[in-house]
């Protein structure tokens, strides 16, 4: 998942933000539903690395493809701490030595935590990473399938990892799978994050893992998921449960990125995130060995642009064929989602998701539309009423005071149609 998701405008720079993957889909632990498991076939060989020349050839070229401006240094795996501290510090001193007057550089890393000591945290610190750590919930939730080779649980080693962390101050981001073990615990989920962590930073994301297809060789993978998948209807109550407890009195203190993304919908700019955005295609993911696809998500020969010691990677961001594949986001929405009400918050979501037919044969609805209709529905009039004061110039904090001036017999000014003593003046 991009958390910026530039849409492609031949008019403007291009800008793009690219995951590097510096082991390829290697990891030292064996989570159930990691959709990147099976990439190991697209860089043989047996501990795949990213040597110095890669990185110095990708480094360069991301850096020239944005000469002012920020630009993110983003590294994804596989495990990506696998390649040991000192990639990371070169990578850092070679950005560094690349970088223009007027360019700033973010470095960004999501990692499973396991092995982060206190030399990674005092590292990423001093660097000001960015760390998006894996957490699925409290450890029971989390072992459920987030193991390692030896099908052992992580929780402890990624806690520890965690205090690392937050000892050193480094800004840490919780990447939160919803799956079949923890899709009806929402608020001990989020509860367990903000109390038993003290994580202000939270981005949920949907497991939705298809069923390969049955017979080799038939075409494209089966419309089935498995049974570690989020149900689509489960993921918009978990969505509903856990707004309901952020909203208000969490504004301003935990981020949620879903609802940070909302917000921005409901206020007219565009997504930050390519899930939610019209069009995709300005996050290409670069292997290890130089190959740059698609989208991490579309790591497949299909879907391989080139690879960037043959051409520059601001000219595969803006080839053709990945134009076409950031276009197809928006070309290929059934008709169910044209005449949706909610099409400018959620554009169908992210293509990979949307393996279901619509009553009447029409395929490519997103498998988790149920769930999406039924959060975007919910959170459409406190929406309005954050957006309503962001227009305005103010916080949308301030929706705490505007929910606790309204008379006690009064229309919650939510929008709910409740009296406010019966909704947000409980
Ligand atoms: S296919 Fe598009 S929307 Fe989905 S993760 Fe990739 S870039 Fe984002
Ligand atoms: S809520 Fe469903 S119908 Fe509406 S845009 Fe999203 S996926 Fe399409």
């Amino acid at each position: 998942m991009r958390q910026v998701a530039p849409h492609l405008d031949a008019d403007r720079p291009r800008r793009f933000h690219l995951l590097a993957k510096p082991t390829g889909a290697r990891c030292n632990l064996d989570c159930a539903y990691c959709f990147f498991v099976g990439k190991g076939n697209l860089s043989p060989g047996g501990r795949p690395r990213m040597s110095d020349e890669v990185l110095d050839g990708y480094l360069t070229q991301l850096m020239e493809a944005h000469p002012d401006g920020e630009v993110t240094v983003a590294w994804q795996g596989g495990e990506p701490t696998l390649m040991g501290i000192g990639f990371f510090r070169r990578a850092v001193e070679r950005a560094e030595a690349r970088r223009r007057p007027g360019q700033r550089v973010r470095h960004t890393i999501q990692t499973n935590g396991t092995l982060l000591d206190d030399e990674w945290a005092r590292m990423l610190a001093e660097h000001h990473f960015l760390v998006g750590l894996s957490i699925d919930g409290p450890p029971e939730v989390h072992d459920r399938f987030r193991v390692d080779k030896r099908g052992q649980p992580t929780s402890a080693r990624v806690l520890r990892g965690l205090g690392h962390l937050q000892r050193r101050g480094v800004e840490v981001n919780v990447l939160c799978t919803v799956h079949a073990g923890n899709q009806h615990r929402p608020l001990d989920v989020y509860r367990y994050f903000r109390d038993a962590l003290g994580v202000e930073h939270i981005q949920f994301i949907p497991i939705v893992e298809r069923v390969p297809a049955l017979a080799p060789g038939r075409p494209g993978p089966s419309e089935r998921v498995t049974d570690r998948s989020v149900d689509p209807a489960a993921w918009g109550q978990f969505l509903v449960s856990v707004f309901d407890e952020w909203f208000p009195r969490d504004i301003g203190a935990v981020f949620v990125q879903l609802f940070d993304t909302a917000l921005a919908a409901w206020s007219g700019l565009p997504s930050p995130l390519c899930l939610f955005g019209e069009t995709c295609g300005g996050g290409p993911a670069l292997m290890h060995t130089g190959d740059v696809y698609s989208c991490d998500h579309f790591v497949d020969p299909d879907h391989l642009l080139g690879a960037i010691h043959q051409v520059p990677l601001a000219e595969l961001v803006a080839s053709p064929v990945q134009r076409a594949f950031g276009r197809a986001k928006a070309d290929t929405l059934p008709a169910t989602c044209l005449r949706c009400e909610f099409l400018f918050a959620c554009h169908g979501e992210c293509p990979k998701n949307r393996l279901a037919t619509v009553a009447g044969g029409e395929p490519g609805l997103n498998y988790l539309c149920a769930g999406y209709r039924s959060f975007w529905g919910h959170v459409d009039r406190p929406m309005r009423l954050m957006a309503g004061l962001l227009a305005e110039g103010r916080p949308a904090g301030d929706v705490s005071a505007v929910l606790a001036a309204a008379g006690r017999n009064d229309p919650c000014p939510c929008g709910s149609g409740r009296k406010a003593k019966h909704c947000h003046q409980r």
